[in-house]
């Protein structure tokens, strides 16, 4: 070959590489690396794709993060903060309340399975198993899940169940009662109040006003038990603390609780009210389910599983005589 021709060659080879760069392409041989970058779901089976709905069985949303325990009785046991599932396809919620009640899960399932064998009948039972620095099933979409698909549809499956739960009693009962079960821990102070704070939407200045002026109606109507109070032949103030109420009731039995007889209202202390679940799922705004934001100490009932076994047979002592008293039904089949 000439030193002509070999020049042309040459030409012909750095031409083709920089047309190759400039286009691009790769060479046949070439191994790429598989993009790991995981791609989020975004979209989902209907809710309710799963049912129908027997009382006889457990239903898991997506990934097991929702647990559904199907009911014939006309209660409905809520546990939004006692999951312990972090996930790593779930980011961790940058603002709210991310603290544990701890054990309110298992408590709740001893409370389930102590009305089981009480009544004869299934409470419908809905725990959230995502630990709350994952979702807060006891806020409003936005807070609760912060934008992330997934920690949304667990959301919307939690909520969805519950639906189903109350369109089922609305169809075979003329009431219902609706309990979201929490823990509270000791006061920023370091002051433990043993006592269960009992939650029907109206604030501790509130509870803590006298008898004659909190026994209206305006107050009935911003609570969440308005439709069992028009139920009952008591008066709003006898259903909230009276001998009949269900802190009277739980706290006859061993177990101090605000409001009550004994404790009418939480007196200038920390208290909670009740929460976003309480609001939809209670009666203040219609409907014939009413609502009790259940707010534990942990000594003495959230411990071990002879706590949770003593406080549920309690527990399910006082709602079998306060539905009965108030709604006029016996529970027991
Ligand atoms: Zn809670």
């Amino acid at each position: 070959m000439d030193r002509y021709k070999l020049l042309f060659v040459s030409f012909i080879t750095i031409g083709s590489i920089i047309v190759g760069c400039e286009d691009g392409e790769k060479e046949p041989d070439e191994i790429v690396p598989p993009d790991t970058t995981p791609v989020k779901q975004d979209t989902f089976p209907a809710l309710g794709h799963d049912g129908p709905y027997y009382a006889d069985s457990v239903y898991y949303g997506r990934e097991e993060y929702v647990e559904y325990w199907a009911g014939d009785l006309p209660i409905i046991l809520s546990a939004p903060h006692g999951g312990s599932l972090t996930p790593d396809e779930i980011p961790n919620r940058t603002y709210g309340t991310t603290v544990t009640d701890v054990n309110t899960y298992q408590l709740t399932k001893t409370l389930m399975d102590t009305m089981v064998a009480r009544f004869g009948g299934r409470p419908h039972v809905i725990l959230c198993r995502l630990k709350r620095t994952k979702l807060d099933a006891n806020r409003d979409s936005v807070e609760a899940a912060q934008e992330d698909k997934y920690a949304l549809r667990a959301w919307q499956e939690y909520h969805h169940y519950i639906g189903v739960a109350k369109k089922k009693i609305e169809n075979d009962f003329g009431s219902g009662l609706f309990f979201d079960m929490h823990g509270h821990g000791a006061n920023p102070d370091g002051y433990y109040d043993l006592r269960n704070w009992l939650g029907y939407l109206l604030s501790g200045s509130e509870l803590d006003l006298s008898d004659a002026v909190l026994n209206t109606n305006k107050f009935k109507n911003e609570s969440s038990i308005r439709a069992l109070v028009d139920s009952s032949s008591y008066s709003f103030i006898e259903v909230l603390r009276g001998p009949n109420s269900f802190g009277a009731l739980l706290d006859s039995l061993g177990y101090k609780s605000v409001p009550s007889v004994n404790d009418p209202g939480p007196g200038g202390m920390r208290y909670f009210s009740g929460g976003y679940n309480t609001a939809r799922h209670g009666s203040r705004d219609g409907g014939i389910i009413s609502a009790i934001q259940v707010e534990a100490p942990k000594p003495g009932i959230r411990e071990n599983q002879s706590t949770w076994s003593s406080f549920s047979s309690a527990f399910t002592s006082t709602v079998s005589i306060y539905y009965n008293r108030h709604l006029k039904r016996n529970l027991n089949r």
